[in-house]
């Protein structure tokens, strides 16, 4: 049985870690299910080689063969500078309405942490990918639609806004809230997760960030009553797998810190998210091994969370570490868990033999550096 992943290669350290990180994931296949399943890889193009071989960065086949997929993968894309549009990521995640970016934090044994117990740490973040104040409606302080906007607000509504400031707008809907939460949700009950929680700032911005709680609660009771209760429904003595809960952001940042093993799947807003999934990161060692996803209803858009880092391209240093693991998640994703499972037990081995590519390195006692195609195939023989 055959899967079809359709790939785009990347910009700056993009081939390189594919040239590590793929033939991992195909032996992970061949070795799981004993040659009976395997990938087949579509490359598609986008970004420095798309503009090479077509003239253009994101070349509309590459944006219809996604629309029509379920499974894809891809490596860093470098935002060109004054080509028209702001990012080929953005361009990418609002054409295909990309609604969650998801984000798995565990930790691996031996890297250095800044906190006491990191190993406690082991969440998912199902981040809002298309709203908030991420719609890109702000107006620059004294500009001409500043000045419109803030007299609207202060002569028809009432709004107490100095007339100097700059605006930004926060849009965010029920259905865009409640497709996150539902995600995060059926995640959770899918995987055998203790609990779902909504972080959110609704103390203050009640009907954004509030309405997110409120969203959040209403798909829980109107769509997973059978499996899914209330904190306070558990303390009352119920009994259902998933509990959801919800946490004001601020305190989540605290709880995550001090109380890790309380935390399980997270569900929040696009700005609340960006921050918490970093943080998180950072909790168990930084971004070198952390992996990605980006969600619509129909297709499943896998990515390392790391950008082309383009002074160590072409260098043979990149760790190819956050591709392989998003790798890993997509073979999850596609029913291949056995694969995911010995290439997270790989990365595991190849981490406490301490061998590792230098941005690792520089975080483990007495290891040795090495290449970002050893470190693949250092992976491919402890699968
Ligand atoms: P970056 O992630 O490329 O680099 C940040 C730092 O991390 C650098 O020191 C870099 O050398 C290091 N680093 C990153 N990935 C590494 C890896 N796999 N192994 C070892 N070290 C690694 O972030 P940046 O410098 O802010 O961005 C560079 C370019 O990447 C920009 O054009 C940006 O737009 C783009 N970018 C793309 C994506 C994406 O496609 N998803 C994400 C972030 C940034």
């Amino acid at each position: 049985m055959n899967r079809t992943i359709y790939f785009i290669e990347g910009d700056g350290i993009g081939a390189e870690v594919w040239a590590a990180g793929r033939p991992v994931l195909d032996a992970a296949v061949a070795k799981a299910y004993k040659g009976e399943r395997s990938l087949e890889w579509v490359e598609l193009l986008a970004g420095e080689k798309a503009f090479k071989e077509t003239g253009e960065y994101l070349p509309q086949v590459t944006l219809e063969t996604l629309a029509k997929a379920e499974l894809a993968m891809k490596g860093p894309l470098t935002t060109p500078v004054g080509k028209g549009f702001r990012s080929l990521n953005v361009t990418m995640r609002q054409t295909l309405d990309l609604y969650a970016c998801i984000r798995p934090i565990r930790y691996y044994e031996g890297v250095e942490s800044p906190v006491k117990r990191p190993q406690d740490v082991d969440m998912i973040v199902f981040r809002e990918n298309t709203e908030d104040v991420y719609a890109g409606i702000e107006y620059a302080a004294g500009t001409d639609e500043a000045r419109r906007l803030i007299a609207f607000l202060r002569d028809e509504l009432g709004a107490n806004v100095d007339a100097e400031a700059g605006v930004g707008i926060k849009p965010m809907t029920a259905k865009g809230s409640k497709r996150l939460v539902r995600k995060a949700l059926q995640h959770a009950v899918d995987n055998g997760k203790p609990s779902v929680t909504l972080s959110h700032k609704g103390n203050i911005m009640k009907f954004t960030e509030g309405a997110f709680r409120a969203w959040g609660y209403e798909v829980a009771a109107e769509e997973f009553a059978d499996s899914v209760m209330t904190e306070d429904a558990a303390t009352a003595g119920g009994s259902k797998p998933v509990i959801i809960k919800d946490r004001i952001s601020d305190a989540m940042f605290q709880n995550v810190l001090m109380y890790p093993r309380d935390y399980s799947v997270i569900a929040t807003t696009n700005l609340n998210g960006d921050y918490i999934s970093d943080a998180l990161a950072a909790q168990v060692g930084g971004l070198g091994l952390a992996p990605g996803v980006n969600m619509s209803d129909d297709l499943a858009f896998f990515e390392p969370t790391h950008g082309t880092a383009p002074t160590i391209a072409g260098q043979d240093k990149a760790n190819p570490g956050s591709l392989i693991l998003s790798g890993a998640m997509l073979l999850e994703h596609a029913g291949l868990p056995e694969a995911a499972a010995l290439i997270h037990k790989a990365v595991d081995k190849v981490i406490a033999g301490k061998r590792v590519t230098v941005d690792l390195a520089s975080q483990i006692q007495g290891a040795e550096v090495v290449g970002c195609k050893a470190f693949g195939e250092l992976l491919g023989e402890n699968l």
